[in-house]
């Protein structure tokens, strides 16, 4: 449930509320937006303003009034013009962009503009991206669409070319802190900071690890891959044992691995030349990991065979 429908619910990202509010002042849109930008840091919950704004019945100054009829229905999450649309197992599928686009050809419901918005963009298969093309290219009237993803790069050019887009940026730590320990009083500066740094300063996924409780188990990766490796210790059964542990994460195994990353890019701030190229190693290690679990393969496989290039990474300059 939403509670508050301005835009001073999202936090930071002062261009885009620039950007957005210019547009939305105008009332020149786009036909369709790309929201680009980190995980977390509110790129939905701005489609959903935007939508507010866009279909409220008294905006007030640039944002929706939260109270009338079409306002309650967004914050509900039950508005017949306000679609969203999401990746289910991991992918957005040919069919739904199909059925989708089918449907835009109707007017809305009830309000000026239907606003679709649709999730991680970035996994869609190609034929539901080609499929979308068209669409893309000259919608239906009064239909906006707002596509997110990460970043650009893993978008067709086609998909991108046809959008304006917006970006995102993660906030600054201690901005991020602060959010963090308003969200959980109680939590203490010192480990809301550290959520905000581990999380590269994205309030959504901070929030994520904390309620996952998975610091505890970065804590205990970071000492393993940095225990110096000796050829006649047994160094096989700890990263076996901790490979089982990260298996049993499932479905969150994708947001340790974020956590992992976000360890050695720090890692490479201070790295030296050589150092700096294990790092890489590292980076593409997991990135490869994140691929696999992507493509549905054994999840303790995977941890093994990442964990052991971790290590080795390492020990292969020492
Ligand atoms: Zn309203």
């Amino acid at each position: 449930m939403l509670n508050d429908l301005s835009f001073a619910a999202l936090a930071g990202q002062q261009k885009v509320k620039t950007v957005l509010g210019r547009s939305l002042g105008s009332g020149r849109m786009p036909h369709a937006y790309l929201f680009r930008g980190p995980d977390g840091v509110g790129k939905k919950l701005t489609a959903l303003l935007t939508a507010a704004r866009l279909n409220c019945l008294a905006p007030e100054g640039g944002n929706g009034c939260g109270l009338c009829s079409s306002c309650s229905r967004l914050r509900s999450g039950n508005h017949p013009d306000v679609v969203v649309i999401a990746p289910e197992n991991g992918s957005i599928g040919i069919d739904r962009v199909r059925e989708l686009c089918r449907s835009l050809s109707y007017p809305p419901y009830e309000s000026a503009i239907r606003v679709v918005v649709i999730e991680d963009v970035h996994t869609m298969t190609t034929e539901a991206a080609n499929s979308l093309l068209k669409t893309l290219e000259e919608p239906p009237e009064n239909n906006l669409l707002i596509l997110t993803a990460e970043t650009s790069r893993a978008l067709l050019p086609t998909i991108v070319s046809r959008c304006q887009a917006v970006t995102f940026y993660g906030l600054p730590i201690d901005q991020c802190a602060r959010l963090i320990e308003q969200k959980l009083p109680g939590i203490g500066f010192d480990e809301a900071r550290l959520l905000a740094q581990l999380s590269d300063g994205s309030p959504g996924i901070a929030l994520a690890f904390k309620e996952k409780e998975l610091v505890a188990l970065y804590r205990a990766v970071v000492t393993l891959l940095e225990a110096e490796v000796t050829a006649d210790q047994d160094n096989v059964t700890p990263v076996l044992e901790t490979a089982a542990e990260l298996a049993a994460l499932k479905e969150d195994l994708p947001l340790f691995l974020g956590l992992l990353k976000t360890w050695v890019r720090d890692l490479m701030k201070t790295a030296t030349e050589v150092n700096f190229a294990v790092q890489k190693q590292r980076l593409a290690a997991l990135d490869r990991a994140h691929r696999q679990l992507e493509r549905n393969c054994n999840r303790t496989l995977v941890s093994e065979v990442l964990l052991f290039n971790l290590q080795s990474s390492v020990a292969e300059v020492s």
